[in-house]
């Protein structure tokens, strides 16, 4: 049984290069790529960030009970294909959700045996800082994202664990230490491995 881990984090706090990180350290991990109605940023590509696709083909797919979990974050749409439990559990992997809060509240419901982590930047004026040297929005969207961020940030007590990232190697441990313990944790994740040991016992 696959482990779901739901991340997430004000716009420039270093998910991202966080979850990336973790990817590409990890072969065991299967990241969702979400749907959405935003346009592309910087090298994004389809089908590799996201899944871009219009507001009607989105809106077709809700009609058509879809998505595990979607949501409109500033102005556009963003949703969860129920695809990516099953493929999960299919290919043996954990599946890593890079999704905002209100998708984190919808998950929990669903999937309570889901954990999730919020990130955090150290400061607003890192954040400034990072959204700027990213160079991928303009003054307006940054200023959205800042405002967005207060907004989150106070919903931090509903998530399991807390991340802040100051120093990308402490983070990147952290977050890789609560994968791990995921891993071990009484329950579906465990029982496989428990049950093979449990036969080796039996004549
Ligand atoms: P998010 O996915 O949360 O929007 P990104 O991963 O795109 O954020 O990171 C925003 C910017 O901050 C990027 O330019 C990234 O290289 C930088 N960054 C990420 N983590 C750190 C860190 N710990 N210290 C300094 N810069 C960071
Ligand atoms: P960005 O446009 O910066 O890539 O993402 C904006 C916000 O949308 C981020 O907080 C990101 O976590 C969130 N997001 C991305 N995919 C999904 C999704 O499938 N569902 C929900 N609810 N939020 C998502």
């Amino acid at each position: 049984m696959s482990s779901v881990i739901i991340i997430s984090a004000p716009s420039g706090s270093g998910k991202s290069t966080l979850v990336n990180r973790l990817l590409a350290t990890d072969g065991n991990l299967l990241f969702s790529i979400s749907y959405t109605t935003r346009a592309p940023r910087g090298q994004e590509q389809n089908g590799q960030q996201y899944n871009f696709i219009t507001r009607e083909a989105f809106e077709d797919l809700i009609r058509r009970d879809q998505f595990l979990e979607w949501a409109e974050v500033f102005g556009n749409y963003y949703g969860t294909h129920r695809g990516i439990l099953e493929r999960g559990q299919a290919e043996g992997k954990d599946v890593v959700l890079d999704i905002d809060v209100q998708g984190a509240r919808q998950l929990k419901e669903r999937i309570p045996g889901a954990v999730s982590v919020f990130i955090l930047p150290p400061s607003k004026a890192e954040l400034l800082n990072r959204l700027r040297n990213r160079s991928e929005d303009s003054g307006e969207t940054i200023n959205k994202r800042l405002r967005g961020a207060v907004a989150e940030i106070g919903d931090y007590c509903r998530y399991d664990y807390v991340v802040v990232n100051e120093q990308l190697d402490t983070a990147f441990d952290q977050l890789r230490s609560i994968v791990q313990a995921e891993r071990l944790k009484t329950g579906p994740g465990i029982r496989d491995r428990v049950e093979r040991i449990l036969e080796t016992f039996k004549e």
